[in-house]
Formats: structure tokens, sequence, C-alpha cells
């Protein structure tokens, strides 16, 4: 698990998106944001919120979508 760069909680985790074909991305438990990136964060300000990301792809958010990979 690493520092999540929004909240600076250690929540963030690299994980995989079960109702998005498993898209690898990073999300934090803490604050619930996300990087739409699947090897690292390279821009800390380019997160999008959990839940806006999946209703964008038409999908209702839920942790039970969350497939923890580290
Ligand atoms: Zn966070």
């Amino acid at each position: 698990m690493k520092t999540c760069p929004r909240c600076g909680q250690s929540g963030l985790h690299r994980v995989s998106l079960t109702a998005l074909d498993n898209r690898v991305v990073y999300l934090c438990e803490e604050c619930d944001s996300l990087w739409d990136t699947q090897d690292e964060i390279r821009d800390e300000a380019a997160y999008v919120d959990f839940t806006q990301y999946m209703q964008k792809n038409g999908i209702t958010a839920s942790w039970q979508q969350v497939k923890m990979l580290d």
C-alpha cells in the first residue's frame, strides 16, 4: 500500500475493476480518489472521484467491483 497524494493517508491501492473488464487503476480507499493509470501515478492532480468515474462508464460504483492487486 502506498500513500495517497491527495489525502496523505496510506490507503492507495493498485486495483482492477471487475465491472470494467478488469481495468487496472489506482484507487484510495480513504478518499475514493481514482487515477486512471496502470503503471504509476505521473500527475498527482489528475484524479477523479471513484463514484463519478464508474457513473461515467454507466456503472453504479461499489467496492465489490474492486479487486486489490497490492
Ligand atoms: Zn486518498
